[in-house]
């Protein structure tokens, strides 16, 4: 699990950093997204928690690029071994 997620409310954009909490509905700074109480909602709006997505920091998208570019090379390797043949 990833404690330090940040997470962002769908309809109004807030985003919940873990690093800082949410001091305004007494969520301690360090609080996970997913340690936070299922009756915890978006403070800006007021949408539940289900209403909320994970933010992906940049390493993590690079990370994600990083395989899909792995996948593609192995699908070019695989295409061409099938021309050879
Ligand atoms: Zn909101």
């Amino acid at each position: 699990m990833d404690k330090a997620a940040k997470y962002q409310c769908g309809p109004c954009g807030y985003i919940y950093d873990p690093e800082k909490g949410d001091l305004d509905s007494g969520i301690a700074p360090g609080t996970a997204f997913e340690d936070l109480p299922d009756d915890w909602c978006c403070p800006v709006c007021g949408v539940s928690k289900d209403m909320f997505e994970k933010v992906y920091s940049r390493t993590q998208l690079i990370a994600v690029s990083d395989n899909a570019n792995v996948l593609k090379l192995r699908l070019r390797v695989r295409l061409i071994g099938t021309e050879k043949r």
